[in-house]
């Protein structure tokens, strides 16, 4: 099974894509999550990723589009995955479509979390970040056990620098400008599924499942 996470940025993609990835033992692909590990580990890429990502804009795609290629043909890709934050833009959704044609295969299901802009910077400025596993949380909707401790590895929860609200601002502008169209372009491929983001995490990955079944 391979879905595609739309939505916002904070509109909780992560979130459910983690349980998505679980439960149907499928990978959880991030390219902001592959971007971060680049940057924690000082390399080449991340160093150039950082520049973009610390005002909010995209990432070009001569950076990002090979290296999600190169993810998904791996070994561990051969039943599914589900990618968030991949496809950003049309030109990247159609890259993604040109390679899995070539190997006669598709994208089964979009699923776009809708959560207005209103609840938005909320959403991020309560995020914290684990530094090491990348689990998120919310200071009041999903907190750690622990204040600043990661339930999962024991690390440091961080507020990540693009999650200040003046960049919050820019990445959704840039969510409206370049991202969004990508709902037409799924609906028009028939695989669009909403799924009511404002709702309790829980609740919202019970109505995911409803459409992926058991
Ligand atoms: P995205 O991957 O779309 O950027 P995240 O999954 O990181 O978003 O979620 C953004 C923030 O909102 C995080 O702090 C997360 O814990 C919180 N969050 C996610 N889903 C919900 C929900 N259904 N209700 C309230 N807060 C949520
Ligand atoms: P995310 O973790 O998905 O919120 O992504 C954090 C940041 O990484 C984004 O604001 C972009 O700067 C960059 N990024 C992640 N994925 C992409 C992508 N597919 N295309 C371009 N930039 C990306």
């Amino acid at each position: 099974m391979k879905i595609i996470m739309l939505g916002a940025p904070g509109a909780g993609k992560g979130t459910q894509a983690k349980m998505i990835a679980e439960k149907y033992m499928i990978p959880h692909i991030s390219t902001g999550d592959i971007f971060r590990a680049n940057i924690k580990e000082g390399t080449e890429l991340g160093k150039q990723a950082k520049e973009y990502m610390d005002k909010g804009q995209l990432v070009p795609d001569s950076l990002t589009v090979n290296l999600l290629l190169d993810r998904v043909a791996k070994d561990d890709c051969k039943n599914g995955y589900v990618l968030d934050g991949f496809p950003r833009t049309i030109p990247q959704a159609e890259v993604l479509d040109e390679a899995l044609s070539k190997l006669g295969e598709n994208i089964d299901y979009a699923i776009d979390v809708d959560v207005p802009d209103e609840n938005i910077i909320n959403r991020m400025s309560g995020r914290r970040a684990c530094v090491t596993c990348g689990a998120t949380y919310h200071l009041k909707h999903i907190p750690p056990k622990k204040e600043g401790i990661c339930d999962k590895c024991g690390s440091e929860l961080i507020l990540r620098d693009d999650d200040k609200p003046e960049t919050v601002k820019k990445r959704l502008d840039v969510y409206h400008e370049q991202t969004q169209p990508l709902i037409d372009y799924y609906t028009n491929k028939g695989i669009l599924k909403t799924v009511d983001g404002t709702k309790d995490m829980l609740e919202v990955f019970g109505d995911i499942v409803s459409i992926l079944g058991n």
